[in-house]
């Protein structure tokens, strides 16, 4: 049985030789191949095993939990890391809500683009669904 496979990964589908020790050797060993089979193998399990699921939900809670503690922590010993990420926000905020584009065409006068208000609209958009796909952007340009 020392015959060349197809790796099961469709983006791969490299020929490999089975490790006869590994069961249901199915994907070669490059890295985004393992990366699929374990994926896969996950969510299988996820859907057959109710214990497992149960396991992993609780995990992710707990992970989550302690996350949450950790990054109150940690905003609480950098003060300075949340200030800056206030004005920041502060700044997209000021941003977003200004409407003097004039200024922002004086601040660019190099821009080939016009500052304003535009839709970007899907490429391939069918007419009849467009207001739905079109989502208004403020553009910005740069230099
Ligand atoms: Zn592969």
């Amino acid at each position: 049985m020392n015959q060349k496979i197809r790796c099961a990964n469709r983006k791969c589908r490299r020929l490999f030789l089975p490790d006869p020790r590994v069961k249901n050797h199915r994907y070669c060993d490059r890295e985004g191949c393992q990366r699929v089979r374990r994926n896969r193998w996950q969510r299988q399990k996820m859907k057959d095993d109710p214990r497992y699921r149960k396991d992993q939900q609780e995990s992710q809670q707990c992970w989550t939990e302690q996350n949450r503690d950790y990054w109150q922590r940690y905003r609480d010993q950098h003060p300075a890391y949340t200030e800056r990420n206030r004005l920041l926000q502060k700044d997209r905020d000021q941003r977003r809500r200004s409407d003097n584009l004039a200024k922002m065409d004086a601040l660019n006068p190099k821009s080939h683009v016009k500052a304003g208000s535009y839709y970007l609209i899907p490429g391939t958009a069918d007419l009849a669904k467009m207001d739905a796909l079109s989502h208004k952007y403020l553009l910005i340009p740069i230099g």
